[in-house]
């Protein structure tokens, strides 16, 4: 819950306001582009209070995403019903709560009738659990790399799923059941391939879902500033690794429409040219 002895001083004036406790993830931003913004010094405040039910959708979601809870309003209302999981393209769902543990991660949801799976996982939520439950649980949870892990080890306990990550990266997640060990790619239940990585962590996986969709970890992003595919900044392991890991990717063949990331921005609607997009990029 938002703290209002904390509030920012350079909030807008109204019911809506951002604590100082913000870490500068950048999650609400993503949320509500044109009613929180960054001051100077990156932290998110409210510039602009909503206006309609839309943009209260918005700052409910800015809310419940922010992963230091720390978007709120004065008035305390009762958070609606529906902010999470959000499906922001055809058949996936954006899950929202992202764990601080994951520095704000984004966890992604897809509940096909086969093999529904998580790429990553949120802070445990009961309601995000229920509406998983209702829809039919998860059989996988995918890690991407080590970093967002999070509270994976309950989801997969509570649905009974799989967990998969990279040899790599396994000692983040030792209650995970299938080890990925390929340096280059595999396909491990029809339609996903997970395709290694290796740069921001030496365990770092993109799943590729049904040439469709890439759930790509901290690997690569889209950029609401350029309206453009952008490799994720910061790197752990090896530079060197990580552009050969691109390199490796836009010369594999494989298409895909949408980039779903662990951090940054979400492609909002399908992208025709997205291999050209990355050839250009590496
Ligand atoms: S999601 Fe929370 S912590 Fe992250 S930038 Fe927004 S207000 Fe700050």
């Amino acid at each position: 819950m938002a703290k209002l002895a904390r509030r920012h001083p350079d909030n807008t004036p109204g019911d809506w306001y951002v604590d100082d406790r913000c870490i500068a993830c950048d999650v609400a931003r993503q949320h509500a582009p044109n009613l929180i913004s960054s001051t100077d010094d990156g932290l998110s405040i409210v510039t602009r209070q909503p206006a309609g039910p839309d943009e209260e959708m918005m700052m409910w979601r800015a809310a419940l995403a922010c992963p230091t809870r720390s978007v709120g309003t004065i008035s305390h209302r009762d958070t609606p019903a529906g902010v999470f999981p959000q499906e922001v393209a055809p058949g996936v769902f954006l899950c929202g709560h992202n764990d601080l543990r994951s520095f704000g991660a984004h966890a992604w949801f897809v509940p096909q009738a086969n093999d529904p799976f998580l790429v990553d996982a949120p802070h445990w939520d009961r309601t995000l659990v229920q509406a998983i439950e209702e829809v039919g649980g998860v059989d996988h949870v995918l890690l991407t790399h080590r970093d967002d892990v999070s509270d994976a080890h309950r989801y997969a306990e509570h649905f009974g799923a799989r967990v998969w990550i990279h040899a790599a990266d396994r000692d983040a997640a030792p209650f995970a059941t299938d080890i990925i060990t390929t340096a280059d790619e595999t396909t491990i239940f029809p339609g996903m391939v997970a395709f290694a990585m290796p740069g921001h962590t030496r365990g770092s996986v993109l799943y590729l879902h049904s040439e469709r969709h890439s759930f790509s970890g901290d690997t690569l992003a889209w950029s609401r500033r350029t309206s453009d595919l952008r490799a994720i900044e910061t790197i752990w392991y090896s530079r060197q690794e990580h552009q050969r890991s691109l390199l490796r990717l836009a010369r594999s063949g494989h298409h895909f429409e949408y980039v779903f990331p662990g951090h940054g921005d979400w492609t909002k609607g399908p992208i025709d040219d997205m291999s050209d997009r990355l050839t250009r990029l590496t």
